[in-house]
Formats: structure tokens, sequence, C-alpha cells
């Protein structure tokens, strides 16, 4: 028999999620150890290339945003997203994305206003994930079982022991732990094991996408270099975003509804089209990344002390730059309702608060994802015939369904209401008041503080963001000093719940502060809000700690 290692939360997977999720539970002080079947610096493919706004957010609070926001593009590279003819084409619209170098300081652009003090950053998978890796092996002493693949698991009343093998030498492997995370990804081994169903829609779409390495296109382009670049011709539609800024592109051929298979068409006549370019251009493929477009949310998140996390959970496609986004708030939401468990002062029933507050969500964010693509698609087929078209005619035509195009895409690659507007609504762990969250959409949100939302974020008056304010556990933020809060304080320290208080001005917080009192979760939600303390402090301590059930 192995010998058995030990400790709280057995994370399987160090992909994004399972290493935000292992940082953050390692910053709580929680015993934390990742598996993962890769071995040490080994890239992923080249997929992601958004980090949200929201997710930049937790990266602030696990110490690596800075890090991350000085990797990807070079620092003037236009973030922007161009619409064409062909990369090599004329250009039709252009979205307006602050470049690294621009984005402490833009202004203007439909994303320059939202109230983060972490504004989205552009970074492809491949250079964000060795990053994150890093952070959490040398800052956070994460420790991470590399080449180490989890095979099964047992779970019983006192907790789980999972078995694998080292892949290195074959030898079995067998950790003992409280909890046990699948952040596996979507061919997840966590999520067949506790008998969770993907459900929704199996294909979307097909997309053939090829990595590659040009040294001419960034010379070839007319117009100004943008982070994602979309052609629309009658021939072929498809997109390509700069990985490096210099050399290296990933090329999407999105394949219409008659081509049934990843290789319906040939890949390199897909290519030139795509690029606008001829038989002489010289490109080297670096690897071919084709994918199915998904809509997919399992049907539990959960199995008593064991969970899934990321595209374990919900795999779709990718609009709107939210996957591993999703992800990351899964395991921001998941760390802390662990860590108050295993700390003590959470209630074993916080628990049940991940699956029914993540797992709405995501489902609504794989239907804004899946509505998106299929417009899109709409949009590819009816690409006007003559968009090439030289002179006044060509122009007004390009004019009219650039605007479209513009329209449409604004909403994904500048989408506020996934960053800001979600709220979690029949969570076990918030005190609801009469009023409702504002609806919100893909792009739009209005900040709010009803029980649910995100707490709205401001500076505070010495310049810092709010939220490296708040402290580790939950934060009162007090906007009179005369309101008396002990009966709450008491009632926390009663309880062991790790509280804070935070005096605010009222003309720093702005209008989405409505009462004295505002309880901030650890994930930055809002649990309760009231001009004065409830008349029954110890209730609402008990509620937010997982120890009864939300009042009606
Ligand atoms: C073309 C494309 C573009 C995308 N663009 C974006 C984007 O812009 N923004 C965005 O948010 N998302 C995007 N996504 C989605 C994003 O890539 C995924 O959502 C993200 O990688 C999921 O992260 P994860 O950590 O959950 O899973 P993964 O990245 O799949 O990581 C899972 C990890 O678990 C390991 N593993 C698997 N099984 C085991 C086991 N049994 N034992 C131990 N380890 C195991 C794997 O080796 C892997 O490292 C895109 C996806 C595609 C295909």
């Amino acid at each position: 028999m192995p010998e058995v290692i030990r400790t709280g939360v057995l994370v399987v997977g160090a992909g994004p999620v399972g290493l935000v999720l292992a940082m953050d539970l390692a910053r709580r002080g929680v015993p934390v150890l990742a598996a993962e079947t890769r071995r040490r610096g080994e890239p992923p493919s080249v997929k992601c290339n958004h980090v949200s706004a929201r997710s930049m957010e937790a990266l602030r609070l696990l110490g690596v945003a800075a890090r991350v926001r000085e990797a990807g593009l070079p620092a003037d590279y236009p973030h922007d997203v161009a619409y064409r003819t062909t990369t090599t084409g004329t250009e039709i619209a252009r979205i307006r994305i602050p470049s690294r170098a621009g984005r402490a300081t833009a202004a203007e652009g439909p994303d320059t206003w939202w109230p983060t003090p972490e504004p989205p950053h552009r970074v492809n998978q491949i250079f964000l994930e060795p990053i994150l890796f890093d952070h959490a092996v040398s800052a956070l002493k994460v420790p991470v079982l590399d080449r180490t693949r989890i095979d099964d698991f047992e779970q019983d009343d006192e907790g789980v022991v999972a078995t694998g093998t080292n892949l290195n030498t074959g030898e079995p492997v067998r950790i003992a732990c409280s909890y046990l995370v699948g952040c596996d990804g979507g061919r997840s081994t966590v999520r067949r094991r506790i008998g969770a169903r993907l459900a929704g829609d199996e294909v979307i779409g097909r997309v053939q996408s090829t990595y590659f390495r040009s040294r001419e296109l960034l010379a070839l382009l007319r117009h100004p270099p943008a982070w994602g670049t979309f052609s629309v011709n009658p021939r072929r539609s498809g997109n390509v975003y700069a990985i490096d800024g210099r050399e290296t592109w990933l090329l999407h051929n999105y394949l219409g509804s008659d081509e049934p298979e990843l290789d319906s068409v040939d890949r390199d006549w897909a290519i030139r089209q795509i690029l606008g370019v001829g038989p002489q251009f010289q490109y080297e493929i670096l690897s071919k990344e084709d994918w199915v477009a998904r809509r997919l949310v399992a049907d539990r998140f959960r199995d008593r002390r064991v969970f899934i996390c990321g595209d374990a959970s919900h795999l779709w496609v990718p609009m709107a730059g939210y996957g591993m986004n999703a992800g990351i708030a899964d395991a921001m939401n998941l760390s802390w309702l662990l860590a108050a468990t295993l700390r003590g002062w959470g209630d074993e029933r916080i628990l049940d608060a991940y699956e029914a507050e993540r797992q709405p969500i995501t489902e609504q964010v794989s239907r804004f994802a899946m509505n998106h693509a299929l417009s899109m698609q709409a949009r590819r087929e009816a690409v006007p015939a003559d968009i090439e078209q030289p002179g006044p005619q060509g122009d007004a035509v390009r004019a009219a369904f650039g605007r479209a195009l513009y329209d449409l895409n604004v909403q994904q690659y500048c989408s506020g209401g996934l960053n800001f507007g979600y709220f979690y609504e029949g969570s076990p762990l918030v005190a609801y008041d009469r009023e409702q969250a504002p609806p919100y959409t893909m792009y739009d949100f209005q900040s709010s503080t009803v029980p649910g939302c995100r707490a709205p974020h401001f500076w505070v008056g010495d310049g810092r963001s709010l939220y490296d304010a708040l402290g580790p556990g939950y934060s009162l933020l007090r906007l009179d000093r005369r309101v008396d809060v002990t009966p709450l304080l008491r009632a926390a320290a009663a309880s062991q719940v790790p509280f804070s208080v935070l005096d605010i001005k009222e003309r720093d917080a702005g209008p989405a502060y409505e009462r004295n009192l505002t309880l901030v979760r650890p994930d930055q939600h809002v649990a309760w809000r009231g001009d004065e303390p409830p008349a029954d402090a110890q209730a609402l301590i008990d509620l937010i700690r997982g120890a009864r059930p939300c009042p009606t």
C-alpha cells in the first residue's frame, strides 16, 4: 500500500480554475494539495484569450494581477476587435479596447467606465497558466503533485480517500482529505464519479482552429493591428487572435451547418480566404486546435464531500470570453465556503450554497453564450455579396454591416453584465430584503447593494480599492459611525465568524450604497443590508454561516 498523503482539500487538476481555487484556499490558511497530470511547466493548449475584470479582481486578491497584466501582447498592442472583409482587407468596424499601456489612463471606450480596480486583460492561456502556477507554488506555497492522475475516490462521513497514479513511475498514489474538488476539465473523471450528468445542447457548431506562425502577417495588415480580427466575406468568414503580437496567431474557421465534419473544409484554403492572402503567403502550423461548440451544464455540482468546478461542471461556446472566467468565479465562490467549514466557523450546511448559487448563474451564462454564437452564425450566413465591392455602394454596404457587427459584438467583448450584473438568488446564505436586484444582460448592468449582488466597487478615501480594504471574512460597511453595531460584533464573535467593520464615507461609496450598513461576504457579494443591526443579530450571523435556513 502506498503511503497516504493527508491534506484538507485535494484539488484535482491544476488548470486555471484549479490553481485559483488552490491559491485562494492557501491564502485562507487551508491545507490544500493539487494533483495534475501534466508535467511542471507543460503549457496548456492555446485556448482562452480573455481574463475578465471579475477574474482580474480575484487575481488581485491573490496578489498576482499585476504580473498577469504584464504578460501577453506587447504593451502598446491594441486590445481592439476589428471587423474586416479579410484580415488583410478593408476594415468595416472596430471595438476600441485599450492596450496594456493605455489601460490605466483610458477614459474612452465601451468598458473604460466600469467600476472596478481591475479592468479586463487580453492574454492567452499559454502565458497566463505558467504565471498562475509559479505564483501558486512560490508565493502561496501550494504543493502540486505533477504527473499525477487521480483515478478514483471513496468518501464517508469523515472524509475522502483518493487513489491515483504517478505517471512517471506508474506507482499508485493515495491521498486522504476532508474535501475533494474536481477541476479536471471537460472530460472530468470526478464529474463521472459523482454521477453528475451534463445537460443542454451537445453541438451548437464546429470550429476548425489553427495555431500558426507567420512572420509576415503583421506587415501585410492595411489597418492598425487588433487583438481580435474578424473576416466577413461571402467565401469564408472566421477570426484571428494575435497571440504574441508578433508572429503567432490563432485562427478560428467556423464551419457551416452543411459542413458536419471538422475536416469538411480544406484547412489551407480556408486560412487563406480568412486572411485574404494568396498562394505565396508562408505560414507554419504549430497545432490544430479544432473544437465543438456546446452548451452543457452539470445537473449537480456536488456529492457530499466532493465538488466539481470550472469546465468539469460546465462547457459552452467561449463567446464573451467566458469559460475559464466563469470557472474562476466558481472557484472563488467555493473556496471561502470550504475554508469556513474547515476553519470551524461555518456550519457544514454552508456548503449547500455552492450549487445553489453557481449552478443557476452558469446556466444563464451558457444561454447568453449560445444565443450570441447563434446570432453570429446568422450574421456569417448573411454577409452581403457586394461587401467587397469598391466605390460608394460598397462603402454603404460595409458601413451598415459593420455597424450591425459592432452593436452585436460589443455586448460580448465588453460584457459588463457577466462581470458585475449577476446576482445570487435563492441562496441559503443571503438575507434578502424586499427589493429586487436589477436585471442585467450580457452587456448591461446596474451597480446595486441588493443582497446577492456583488458589492459595488469604489475607491475608499485614501485612494485604496474597496476590495483591498475589505477584511478576509465578512466586512460590515458602515456609512454612519453613530450606528451602534455592537450586537452584530458580539454575535459574530460568539460564533467565531471572522467579522470586521469598515467605516466609509457616503460620498466615496456612491448612490448604490443606500443603507447605513452593508454586510459584504468574503467573496464580495452582499449578504445583508439595513440602517441598523437587525433585532435578532444572532439569527443573521447564524444565517450567513450556514447554520439556519434562509428566512422567507
Ligand atoms: C478556442 C477556445 C477559446 C477559449 N477562450 C476563452 C476565453 O477567452 N475566456 C474564457 O474564460 N474561456 C475561454 N475558453 C475556455 C477555457 O479555455 C476553459 O474554460 C478553461 O481552460 C477551463 O479551465 P479548467 O481549469 O476548468 O479546465 P482545464 O483548463 O481543462 O484544466 C483541467 C486540468 O485538469 C488536469 N486533469 C484532468 N484530469 C485529471 C486527473 N484525472 N487527475 C489530475 N489532473 C487532471 C488537466 O491536465 C488540466 O490541466 C476557450 C476555450 C476554447 C476551446
